[in-house]
């Protein structure tokens, strides 16, 4: 147990390391929403066993809610900022946002529905979005 419990702590560690890279990358706002609430460090699967930034990003308190504890909020509207999302450069974050878009389209929320059909999906993407 305490073996697992030490790789696991190591893990958390370099998550953490990865915070300097990424809050430059970033701009030290939220990657999703560019908000600015208590940002941290999260990962985005697929993930390697060492963290990468390519499966890292920097997000605020709502987005991670949004993301980790799978609750959509009631007025979906306010998830719009997805629409920017999905066109941002690292893999990341676009993968996240289509997660999140295609998560809302199952819900029947219409913008991202269609959002989601005008979005072009990069195959590396998709092959993400899969995992
Ligand atoms: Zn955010």
């Amino acid at each position: 147990m305490a073996r697992g419990r030490d790789r696991f702590d190591a893990h958390v560690a370099a998550v953490h390391a990865l915070g300097k890279d990424i809050s430059r990358r970033a701009g030290s706002v939220c990657e999703l929403c560019g908000g600015g609430d208590d940002l941290r460090v999260i990962e985005v699967p697929p993930m390697d066993e060492e963290p990468d930034v390519d499966a890292a990003m920097l997000a605020c308190a709502r987005c991670r809610d949004v993301i980790e504890v799978k609750k959509l909020p009631r007025d979906t509207g306010d998830l719009r900022f997805l629409e920017g999302a999905v066109w941002a450069d690292p893999l990341p974050v676009k993968v996240a946002a289509l997660r999140l878009l295609r998560r809302l389209a199952e819900n029947d929320v219409g913008w991202a529905a269609e959002c989601l059909d005008g979005v072009w999906i990069p195959e590396e993407v998709e092959e993400r979005l899969g995992q």
